[in-house]
């Protein structure tokens, strides 16, 4: 991220040299658990410093797809590349893959932080021991992941006593440490009140803004996806149904499916 600035122009399209490149690229991913195809060859393509809300029933395999690119499950066929290198192919990863290791953050709808630690030392643990991070740069990045969230008054506080926001502010920050290209978030507002999913929500497009981090979100917040994302990709029972701008996504689609799940979600 080092082509990055921070730089609060309001101009977010200009702000990351690298902006509009694709950052994610995959073709034909399959995934079958048992003799039920939960993913379809799925082909799906992201752009850097894009937010891309994923939409659909339960069980359409959002997730699956998350997981995939997120490196938690792998597909049985398909092809991947990420910010330009193929990381996945004939089924196995290629040895580019460390770049998603080190480059994509996955947040969860429960709370994964641990319960025992606090906030910095929440933050703190993984890169001390998987970057041998020193314990002074540690501290620094975790400031400046604390600050972007807005969660710095909190860095000596347990979960136990933050609100459901704040822990899921508090996982944004951690995945933050890793300075990440690509933010997938997974129902991570699904057990919140719609005013703290909104504070949560607007945190990502922040981030998006001042960061030129890409956002892939799964989500039922349709008020969000119709003005933050850069595109909405509609599953529909393992297959990417629709993928298309919010307009055309929520205003102007012909696709029955979609047309049932808008009504259905409303
Ligand atoms: P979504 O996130 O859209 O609700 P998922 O991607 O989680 O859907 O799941 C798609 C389908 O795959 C579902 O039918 C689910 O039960 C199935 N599935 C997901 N993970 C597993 C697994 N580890 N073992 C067996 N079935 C799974
Ligand atoms: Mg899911």
């Amino acid at each position: 991220m080092s082509e990055n600035t921070t730089a609060h122009t309001g101009m977010h399209r200009d702000i990351t040299a690298k902006s509009g490149d694709v950052l994610v690229s995959c073709r034909g991913l399959q995934k079958s658990f048992g003799d039920r195809e939960v993913m379809k060859s799925i082909d799906f393509d992201m752009l850097a410093g894009d937010i891309t809300v994923i939409i659909g029933r339960s069980g359409s395999g959002k997730s699956t797809l998350l997981r995939a690119i997120a490196g938690l499950t792998d597909p049985d066929a398909g092809t991947m590349t990420f910010d330009g290198e193929v990381v996945f192919e004939d089924a196995k990863r290629t040895p580019a893959w460390k770049q998603v290791d080190s480059h994509v953050g996955m947040i969860f709808q429960s709370y994964t932080l641990w319960p025992h630690m606090d906030v910095l030392k929440n933050l703190t643990l993984a890169p001390r021991k998987r970057l041998g991070m020193s314990e002074s740069a540690a501290l620094e990045r975790a400031e400046q992941a604390l600050a972007e969230v807005g969660m710095s008054d909190h860095i000596h506080s347990r979960p136990s006593e933050l609100s459901g926001g704040e822990r899921q502010r508090v996982a944004i920050a951690r995945a933050l440490m890793m300075r990440p290209k690509l933010l997938l978030c997974d129902e991570i507002t699904s057990a919140l009140d719609p005013p703290v999913a909104a504070e949560v929500l607007d945190v990502l497009r922040r981030l998006k803004e001042e960061e030129g981090i890409a956002v892939a979100l799964v989500t039922h917040d349709m008020a969000f996806a119709s003005k933050a994302a850069d595109r909405v990709v509609f599953f529909h029972q393992g297959e990417i149904a629709v993928n298309a701008t919010p307009d055309d996504a929520f205003n102007k689609t012909e696709d029955p499916e979609l047309k049932k799940f808008i009504d259905a979600v409303r």
